[in-house]
């Protein structure tokens, strides 16, 4: 057998590295990109493969073995993975595109509908850099959700593949902060249905279902949603609640903490995680809410983190860092913090009963910065009780099989879309290694990261 490291040398020296470190769409002769000595997890959950070699032709993967077993293309574009591992892009299902974790919504709300395409681009930039190559949008302004969402898919800018809801569907009066904002308030079950058709109309993926709405009228919501193959995410604020929206049909339920998501106050009963784990419901328990707070007092230097906010205009980092800077004042903090002391006995409640759990961030809460959500969430899910590999499939396939696009995303193999990203180090052993990023890849076009050219030499002696 070759040694790995004796023909990493030579195939390095070979390598004619660009030295940008920002997105790199020039076509390189072959068409192919080979992601070369990472170890891969491959969204399976089996064993990972030391020294992989991943194939990239286009926007798909086009072979998966190891440097023994897969030659490296003559002319291929190389990313070197040595000392890395190699994982599918995440998902995130539960991120916000109207909030990038300033402090006050009623200070932030209005000039973020005004001026939205002003700091779009550099949130969806720090989501993608930091792993997440598909994110579900859960409650925000129709107007720039589906802006954000096309532009993408156009090109305008780079970032995650985008499904969003749009405005949640609620029940009654909107609360006064909510007016101007991204809510559409229904008082009969025909209101409820009609409002979802008319979102439906407008192009959303998803509908979210807000607390306080009957199960006539969360019923009516499903029933539309389904009809046309898009899903219902929601909200559920005690045992009776949650029930009620099983039977009406809903997806996905968001959040744990504060007696949501079917929680008898501080814990579950037995019968109630036996009910959630035998339907198959999935739960979003977004762990940052709860628990972000607790993290921001045991290091308050994250806020002067200059990387949490690189990419913004500099009147938005001021306005969102100003507004943080008294955090432990903030209103939206008052419940969460009490909230929060539960969250880790719940969430291990969940996992020990094997409840269908998704990776979601709630990025862009107050302290929430969508540049290190992901990460933080991925850490909290493994210090409380899910194991790394099972965090990474909560992050990756389970919610692509979720979404029912794990024909497309969420693992790597053959005839897949090229969502990969690499990180420093090995996330099996310590997750916080999801904080070092370095390649992100979305269909094919590498958005961060490095790549080179194999020379000769180096080609002949990999095979
Ligand atoms: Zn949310």
């Amino acid at each position: 057998m070759r040694s790995p490291g004796s023909v990493f040398v030579l195939l390095c020296a070979g390598l004619l590295f660009n030295s940008s470190l920002t997105a790199q769409k020039s076509p390189n002769a072959s068409g192919l990109t080979a992601i070369v000595g990472g170890m891969l997890v491959d969204g399976h959950g089996g064993a990972p493969l030391h020294h992989s070699v991943v194939i990239v032709e286009g926007k798909t993967v086009k072979a998966v073995g190891t440097i023994d077993n897969l030659p490296i293309p003559q002319g291929a574009r190389v990313i070197d993975a040595r000392g890395k591992t190699v994982l599918p892009g995440l998902i995130d299902m539960h991120a916000h595109s109207d909030i990038v974790g300033a402090g006050v919504y009623d200070q932030w709300h209005p000039i973020s509908k005004a001026r939205y395409k002003e700091f779009v681009p550099a949130m969806e930039k720090h989501l993608l850099f930091s792993g997440v190559t598909t994110a579900r949008e859960v409650g925000g302004f129709l107007e720039t959700d589906l802006y954000m969402r096309d532009s993408i898919n156009r090109g305008d800018f780079p970032g995650p593949r985008r499904l969003v809801s749009g405005p949640w569907i609620n029940f009654g009066e909107p609360a006064e902060g909510e007016k101007r904002h991204h809510t559409v308030n229904v008082n009969t079950a025909e209101g409820a249905r009609s409002a979802a058709i008319k979102l439906l109309d407008a192009g959303v993926d998803l509908i979210k279902a807000y607390p306080n709405l009957t199960e006539d009228m969360v019923r009516a919501i499903t029933e539309e949603a389904h009809k046309r193959g898009k899903h219902v995410a929601a909200h559920a604020d005690s045992v009776e609640d949650m029930n009620m929206r099983m039977r009406a049909g809903v997806d996905s339920v968001e959040h744990i903490g504060l007696g949501r998501s079917g929680a008898a106050g501080t814990s579950y009963t037995p019968e109630m995680l036996a009910h959630i784990a035998q339907s198959g419901i999935a739960i979003v328990p977004t762990l940052n809410v709860g628990l972000v707070y607790d993290e921001t007092e045991a290091f308050p230097g994250r806020l002067e983190n200059p990387k949490e906010l690189e990419f913004f205009p500099a009147e938005f980092q001021d306005l969102v860092r100003s507004s943080v800077r008294n955090y432990s004042h903030l209103r939206y903090f008052d419940d969460k913090r009490r909230g929060g002391a539960h969250v880790p006995h719940l969430f291990k409640q969940l996992v020990d009963a094997g409840v269908r759990i998704l990776m979601g961030t709630e990025a862009g809460t107050p302290l929430n910065f969508h540049h290190s959500a992901a990460p933080r969430e991925m850490v909290w899910m493994n210090r409380l009780g899910m194991s790394p590999m099972d965090v990474i499939l909560a992050s990756t396939r389970r919610p692509a099989q979720f979404l029912q696009m794990d024909r497309q995303i969420g693992s790597i193999e053959p005839g897949k879309l090229a969502d990969i990203i690499a990180v420093d180090g090995n996330p099996l052993h310590e997750m916080a290694a999801m904080h070092r990023v370095s390649v992100v890849m979305k269909e094919g076009v590498l958005h961060k990261g490095r790549a080179g050219t194999a020379g000769t030499n180096a080609t002949q002696l990999a095979r």
